[in-house]
């Protein structure tokens, strides 16, 4: 808790003028709403409807100064000019309170989207893997618009409210103080306490409620999200139905914790009057006792009014913020997640990369207990070529992983050119190597600078020897704009082989020491694979490759075969080599038929 009131505190800092600013409008504002009016009416009132009660001081004065025929008529004036005054005072600082909380909430809001999103970017993998992504999508969109949305609505009230109750009351104690009513002014006070239960009580329930209610949404984008994703799935299982159901399910949870929030919500205005009108009854009871006259009654029944109003409207703003709250704990999920793989805090500088890998003493699990590599000892020498076959789920890909720090090996190291990847910091680790996985994933712009991200800052000509080398001129006569065509969600409008060939140019364009080729070709028909077989031995070329093949053929570009059986190397060596000497090759070699 201390924890995130310092977080939010370091995003007001920055703000602090504006937000000091914002406080002392709403001073103003509330002074002039608590005060200023049942003064007004408990002090000018009288005065108007009685020029005899002019303050002797004030009297006085005007009268050394004013032609006493016309006196009546300037007092008049003048109490009369008091009340536009406090209401334009009011209003300008009512307007100025609210502009400025709304400008302020809505710039720590900014800040906070910002570092939410960039946390995601660099939280491991493993924790985004865990995650629900409609619910992640959910936090980023609809928790942050759910921040902002109550700030515009309670920034009229959040200050301006509980400082005008305070000042009410300060009044209403101060007019009963004079009229000497003690036992009246006691009552109130314990009334007025009696108003701050309902607004503690459902406070917290709307909470609870929010907070299940923003769960139930991550929980709907999630269903949306991944229906969208699956549509293929979806419809050859014939799923739609279950889909439609289970949306349905999660709508209806929402909708019932929504309700339950608003009844809460709606409660405190009813509840509040009825405290008021007792108030007010009370009063009249006791006044009439006491034989007050009207402007007096008035002038405390202002300040009663005020008072208990403001209150009202202060509950009705904090029970947003409850709401804003819940939202708002879900954002600070993400952002005090702890990054379990930050980078060293004296980075090592790795300069020119050879691409020597080698793997020492490596165990891996994904979660406690499971090992899923075993003591993996490996050395790759820089530029070799090497394929790692083995039965599915044996820990090829998770071997690869390893390398760009994806995952961090539970024990032992992994080195490039004798450095541990650890010890070097991820971005610098990463930009001496290029990743060509299994389900290219291409961005919604045009071809060409879905390229480009294999190396921003390259020149036009660059990224069209890129392109010239993977193939991709090949197929873009049937593009419209040719390599300016832009594509649609992850790579839309291309088939497999093609996406596939616009991420090998990204490779040739990065031009890394290190390759890593995640089944490569596995998404490919034989014929589109033959074809690009072709511009993968030119990639590989003199540069330290990792090919994680299911397919045979991948290996005919590979000067060395790891074969990998539950997490451990069972073989390595040549195809020959390993075809005489390790009985899982030659079965794995023999049910391709190849
Ligand atoms: P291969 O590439 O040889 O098919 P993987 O390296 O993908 O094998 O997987 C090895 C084992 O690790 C499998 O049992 C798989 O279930 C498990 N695994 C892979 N990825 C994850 C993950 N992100 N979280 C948890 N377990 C995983």
């Amino acid at each position: 808790m201390r924890e995130r009131m310092m977080r939010y505190l370091r995003y007001l800092l920055p703000m602090k003028w504006w937000f000091l600013l914002a406080i002392l409008s709403g001073v103003i504002a509330a002074g002039a709403s608590g005060m200023g009016i049942p003064f007004m009416i408990y002090k000018v009132f009288p005065v108007v409807f009685d020029p005899s009660k002019m303050p002797e001081a004030v009297s006085e004065f005007m009268a050394a100064r004013v032609d006493p025929a016309n006196l009546k008529n300037v007092l008049l004036l003048l109490a009369c000019a008091v009340m536009p005054v406090v209401f334009v005072i009011r209003g300008v600082a009512m307007w100025l309170n609210a502009v400025l909380v709304s400008y302020v909430g809505m710039k720590i809001l900014e800040h906070i989207r910002m570092d939410v999103f960039r946390k995601l970017q660099s939280l491991p993998l493993s924790f985004l893997e865990r995650q629900q992504k409609g619910d992640l999508i959910s936090r980023v969109i609809t928790d942050t618009q759910n921040v902002q949305t109550m700030i515009t609505q309670v920034s009229n009230d959040i200050i301006k409210q509980p400082l005008t109750a305070v000042s009410a009351i300060g009044v209403l104690v101060y007019m009963m103080y004079e009229q000497g009513t003690m036992g009246m002014m006691l009552t109130n006070i314990g009334f007025a306490a009696l108003a701050l239960a309902p607004i503690i009580i459902c406070g917290k329930r709307i909470a609870n409620r929010s907070r299940k209610a923003q769960k139930g949404l991550g929980d709907i984008t999630s269903v949306v999200q991944e229906s969208l994703a699956s549509q293929r799935e979806i419809r050859s299982y014939g799923l739609e139905q279950r889909q439609i159901d289970e949306l349905s399910k999660g709508t209806d949870k929402y909708c019932k914790d929504q309700l339950k929030a608003v009844k809460y919500q709606q409660i405190l205005v009813p509840v509040m009057e009825t405290v008021t009108a007792l108030a007010l009854a009370n009063m009249l009871v006791q006044g009439r006792a006491m034989g007050m006259t009207l402007t007096d009654f008035l002038g405390i029944a202002g300040a009663l009014f005020f008072a208990f109003d403001s209150m009202k409207r202060a509950g009705i703003a904090f029970n947003k913020l409850n709401q804003a709250q819940a939202s708002l704990e879900r954002l600070d999920a993400i952002l005090s997640e702890p990054d379990t793989m930050p980078d060293p805090e004296l980075p090592q500088p790795i300069g020119r990369v050879e691409g020597r890998i080698s793997f020492r003493n490596v165990n891996f699990s994904y979660e406690e207990g499971k090992p899923i590599l075993k003591n993996i000892q490996v050395e790759i020498p820089a530029g070799q070529v090497v394929a790692l076959v083995g039965p599915s789920g044996a820990g090829k890909t998770t071997f690869a992983s390893l390398i760009p720090r994806f995952y961090d090996a539970t024990s032992g190291a992994v080195l490039i050119d004798g450095v541990d990847v650890k010890d070097v910091a991820k971005t610098e680790l990463r930009r001496h190597l290029a990743l060509v996985s299994q389900h290219a994933m291409l961005f919604r712009q045009s071809i060409k600078e879905n390229i480009r991200i294999g190396r921003p800052q390259a020149e036009d000509e660059e990224v069209l020897q890129a392109a010239r080398e993977a193939s991709v001129f090949s197929f873009l006569d049937d593009q419209p704009q040719g390599i300016d065509t832009v594509l649609g969600d992850a790579g839309g409008g291309l088939s497999g082989g093609q996406r596939q060939r616009v991420a090998i140019a990204r490779a040739f364009l990065k031009d890394a020491p290190i390759l890593i080729l995640d089944e490569a070709t596995a998404a490919l028909d034989a014929e589109s694979e033959e074809k690009i077989q072709h511009e993968l031995e030119h990639l590989v070329k003199g540069r330290t490759t990792l090919i994680v093949a299911h397919r045979f053929s991948s290996i005919r570009v590979a000067d060395r075969i790891l074969v990998f059986s539950h997490g451990e190397i069972v073989g390595d060596g040549t195809h020959s080599k390993l075809y005489s000497s390790c009985p899982l090759y030659r079965e794995l070699y023999d049910k391709q038929g190849i």
